[in-house]
């Protein structure tokens, strides 16, 4: 296997990975050999088939439930992943939902708490619990999932997630200098990409209109956002910390 994408032996948590992106991430990590930890909230049933997948592909694999829209969501999950190894290598943030789509001025206090909460909030606080995890681990790495949102502002409706977002921009680039030179932290910012959150919160006629606006020609799909974090995970991205790659087929540009 070529050793930029070797991922053998690697211990890594991958937060929602039942579904979606989640799911492609944890299965490329798998497929290259990995250990990961297969976080989930309600998809019990997908979480095991990602675990199933990941065995049968030669790699090892367990599932983790917890609500990470819950007080004790992050705890939970960061306790069981300690309960399992002694050491962790990559954590992967991706664990997220649009929630639904609201103007600022009309979003009620739920929106908006949780929003944040899965969002930002969860981020935060499962990293600060597994950090000292990480640093027993070997050429430790975070990759936080953001979004385009960030910088174009998104789709419309979706500022307090726009805010979340923009926040784990600025979490990715803070503790990249606090962690350094011991772990670093990446993001990776999927433009529109073709899971439950569009089939949920876009129409298919928005997702056409996207796709004619984009350079590439199409929306992307959840394998194409792997790369990127296989990248910033391992040997292929040692010298990059504090950065974020694009995933958008040339939304950003277009
Ligand atoms: P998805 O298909 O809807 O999957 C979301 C994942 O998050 C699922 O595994 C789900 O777990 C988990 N999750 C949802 N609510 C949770 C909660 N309360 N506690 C813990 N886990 C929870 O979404 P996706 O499109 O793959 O999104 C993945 C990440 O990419 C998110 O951070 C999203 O913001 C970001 N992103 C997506 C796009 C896009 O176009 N799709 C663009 C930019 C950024 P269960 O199914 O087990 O409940």
């Amino acid at each position: 296997m070529d050793k930029l994408f070797d991922f053998s032996g690697r211990r890594v948590v991958v937060t929602g990975a039942s579904r979606g992106i989640g799911r492609s991430i944890a299965e490329a990590f798998g497929e290259r050999g990995a250990d990961v930890a297969v976080h989930y909230c309600s998809s019990a049933d997908a979480a095991a088939e990602v675990v199933d997948g990941i065995t049968a592909s030669g790699g090892r694999a367990f599932a983790v439930q917890a609500d990470m829209l819950t007080a004790d969501g992050a705890a939970k999950l960061a306790d069981a992943v300690k309960n399992h190894w002694d050491g962790l290598d990559i954590l992967v943030n991706n664990a997220g939902d649009v929630i639904g789509r609201s103007t600022l001025a009309e979003a009620d206090d739920r929106h908006i708490e949780q929003t944040l909460g899965l969002n930002l909030n969860s981020v935060v606080d499962l990293t600060r619990r597994l950090i000292p995890l990480l640093e027993k681990g070997q050429a430790p790495a975070i990759v936080n999932i953001t979004s385009i949102t960030a910088f174009n502002g998104g789709q419309g409706g979706v500022s307090v997630y726009g805010a979340a977002k923009g926040g784990i921009l600025g979490l990715t680039r803070s503790l990249a200098g606090e962690l350094c030179p011991t772990i670093r932290v990446n993001a990776v910012a999927p433009g529109v990409i073709i899971t439950d959150i569009h089939r949920r919160t876009t129409t298919p006629e928005r997702m056409v209109q996207i796709a004619e606006k984009t350079p590439l020609g199409r929306n992307g799909d959840p394998d194409e956002c792997a790369g990127a974090v296989l990248l910033l995970a391992g040997a292929g991205g040692s010298f990059i910390t504090g950065d974020v790659i694009h995933v958008n087929g040339g939304l950003w540009i277009g």
